[in-house]
């Protein structure tokens, strides 16, 4: 028997280059009931991202706005811009018995657990090691050496925060660390009342 039915908030987190968008996405292909959060940031749209697909772009009045009116589930200001979660559709989904997924930094997921402590987990993607990280950011060939220097300091900072998380998982094999992120999250959803 699947475990379908049991909202749970599942967080991937893990550093700039290491893969997590193609995780997230492999994992909504391939779990029945997952939905995907898509955030609000205060930042530029990149080439291709679509507004309401890859994240809301809204304006920084508009940001605050929703802050001051509790709108967010979490929030952070990070690369100078600000990030957040909508709060009304993660816990709707939550309600109906969704898995819901999403993608965010260290401090957001901190404050994913303290409110869902029952119904979240926590996933840490990481790199082989620092040098293929490197390597992979080199290799999108979308960013400067600055930029790439800042999210290696950021990466840095979100692997030595991480020991909060319930696993880290190394994505060597993309293949497997979908797989293997399926059965955690199969064995967890188990473990909800
Ligand atoms: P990017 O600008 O590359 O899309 O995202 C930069 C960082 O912001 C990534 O680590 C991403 O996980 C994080 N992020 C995206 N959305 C949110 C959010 O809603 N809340 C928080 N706390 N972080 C987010």
């Amino acid at each position: 028997m699947l475990s379908e039915g049991k909202g749970i908030i599942i967080v991937i987190s893990g550093p700039s280059g290491v893969g997590k968008g193609t995780v997230v996405n492999m994992l909504i292909n391939r779990m029945r009931d997952a939905v995907l959060s898509v955030s609000c940031t205060t930042r530029a749209p990149r080439e291709g991202e679509k507004d309401g697909k890859s994240y809301f772009f809204i304006s920084r009045n508009t940001f605050e706005k929703m802050i001051a009116e509790g709108g967010f589930l979490e929030y952070s200001n990070h690369f100078e811009n600000y990030y957040g979660t909508p709060r009304f559709f993660v816990e709707q989904k939550i309600a109906e018995g969704k898995a819901v997924v999403l993608e965010i930094e260290v401090d957001g997921a901190r404050r994913v657990r303290e409110q869902f402590p029952e119904n979240s987990l926590l996933l840490m993607i990481a790199p082989p090691s620092r040098e293929e990280l490197v390597r992979r950011l080199r290799l999108r060939g979308t960013e400067d050496e600055e930029l790439i220097a800042r999210r290696l300091e950021r990466a840095d900072y979100e692997m030595s925060r991480s020991s909060f998380y319930d696993y880290t998982i190394i994505n060597d094999d993309l293949e497997e660390t979908v797989e293997n992120i399926l059965k955690i999250v199969e064995n967890r959803r188990r473990g909800i009342k």
